[in-house]
């Protein structure tokens, strides 16, 4: 599965917004955002004075592009979810656009505090440390429904990473849609979340409207 591979940071001053996409640093004084919280590139400080007074497109298409941004989901990935939560899914298009992103693995795995950021958990999976209901996966957008369980493989636990992690992992809040043992760093979701549950910072009506038009 693709993945983007640009500079992290920018994606925030692009946004205006911190979006949290790398861990512990974006919690540090090295957080790229606080020092110049600007878009990027040569004219990025007329296009953030811009923004506020962006058109009901700008904003479909900012809601839109954050949400991607948060997931780290690329763009025909995310329009394949939105086709789903539209044709294939019963109940609110938005909710279930966000129900899908929530329950991708590698999501699932950062929800759980066993990673710092989705772009660690991804890193994670894709080599290979993680077994879902008792098979091996490397696949971060793979889906997940109410009963999977998700575990750190047996032998991975032997790394030097994996044998300190559950102290860490002790520490992290887990959403009650989730369930999580941090000594066996296993863990299954129980259920899909509710909007509540979910970033309330994301605006999942704009991006119906987005792909309504
Ligand atoms: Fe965004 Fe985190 Fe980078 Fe700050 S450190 S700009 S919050 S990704």
């Amino acid at each position: 599965m693709a993945k983007y591979i640009g500079p992290v940071c920018k994606l925030c001053r692009r946004e205006g917004e911190k979006l949290f996409l790398k861990g512990e640093r974006c919690y540090s004084p090295k957080c790229s955002f606080d020092k110049r919280d600007y878009a990027p590139g040569q004219h990025g400080r007329n296009m953030s004075r811009r923004r506020k007074r962006e058109s009901d497109y700008g904003k479909q298409l900012r809601a839109k592009q954050r949400a991607r941004r948060v997931y780290g989901v690329l763009e025909r990935q995310f329009s394949k979810y939105y086709k789903v939560a539209l044709q294939q899914r019963r109940g609110i298009t938005g909710l279930n656009l966000l129900q899908i992103l929530e329950s991708r693995l590698d999501n699932v795995v950062y929800r759980m505090g066993f990673a710092s950021s989705r772009a660690e958990a991804r890193l994670m999976v894709t080599h290979g440390h993680f077994i879902v209901n008792d098979r091996r996966t490397d696949i971060p957008s793979m889906l997940l429904s109410d009963g999977d369980e998700i575990a750190v493989r047996e032998s991975s636990r032997k790394k030097t990473y994996f044998k300190t992690l559950s102290e860490i992992v002790e520490k992290r809040n887990v959403p009650a849609w989730l369930e999580r043992d941090a000594k066996t760093l296993a863990g299954k979701m129980s259920r899909l979340p509710e909007r509540a549950e979910i970033d309330g910072s994301l605006n999942e009506q704009l991006i119906v409207e987005y792909y309504s038009r």
